[in-house]
């Protein structure tokens, strides 16, 4: 069976006790209905968080992965403000690079975020590298690739899956070591189906559905 990738992205939402809410909730659907084999689910929290995430999976041993949603193009050093990847990958597994809101509203360009794919594999954690469109350069040594056109983020209007498909196929053709190609976009519980039933899409990016257990557990089993 091919294996389906849950990429939650909180984004800039949720304090301490908002992150510790939905863990206790999440540990409670997770008793009931179990994640099914074949899934791999993803928590991007923010970088405040990713301590408290990322203990309180491994105390209660959800079958949740840890990451972040940014790190920097830069080593350890004299960079004020920065997270690296060694400072990452204490708590983080994976880690989102070119979010289209990081290259929109924080100037990231394609040379900066070639470096951040670098930092991240030389920590071994796994880039899960966003693009726009088919177009969009891929560094090599990425294998994940998110597909989130611009319109459908956040907006409830998300792309048709015949169209995520057809992009899908030809970033993989593009890229030959690109393995998995995810779909973002106002992905839900209702619709995710339309998207991971499709031969060249390995799974989805949930934002707003994300962020409360019930919808993203919902969104989870029904991917
Ligand atoms: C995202 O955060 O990348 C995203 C796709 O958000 P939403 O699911 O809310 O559209």
């Amino acid at each position: 069976m091919k294996p389906i990738f849950i990429i939650g992205n909180w984004k800039s939402n949720k304090e301490t006790s908002e992150a510790n809410a939905w863990l206790a909730e999440a540990k409670q659907l997770l008793s009931q209905t179990p994640i099914e084999k074949q899934k791999e689910v993803v928590v991007c929290a923010p970088f405040t968080l990713l301590s408290l995430v990322c203990s309180f999976v491994s105390e209660h041993t959800l079958s949740l992965h840890v990451g972040a949603q940014d790190i920097s193009p830069f080593t350890n050093g004299a960079y004020t403000g920065e997270i690296c990847a060694k400072q990452v990958k204490e708590f983080a597994t994976h880690v989102i690079i070119g979010h289209s809101e990081r290259r929109r509203f924080f100037g990231e360009t394609d040379t900066m975020l070639a470096e951040k794919v670098k930092q991240a594999l030389a920590q071994g954690i796994a880039p899960i590298y966003l693009v726009q469109s088919e177009n969009d350069p891929i560094p090599q040594g990425v294998t994940m690739v998110g597909y989130e056109p611009v319109g459908a983020i956040g907006t409830g209007h998300p792309d048709s899956p015949k169209n995520a498909e057809e992009i899908a196929i030809k970033i993989k053709e593009k890229n030959p070591y690109v393995d998995y190609v995810l779909y973002g976009g106002s992905v839900t519980a209702e619709n995710v189906a339309s998207f991971t039933g499709l031969a060249h899409i390995n799974g989805v990016i949930p934002g707003g559905a994300s962020l409360t257990p019930d919808s993203f557990f919902a969104l989870v089993h029904n991917a």
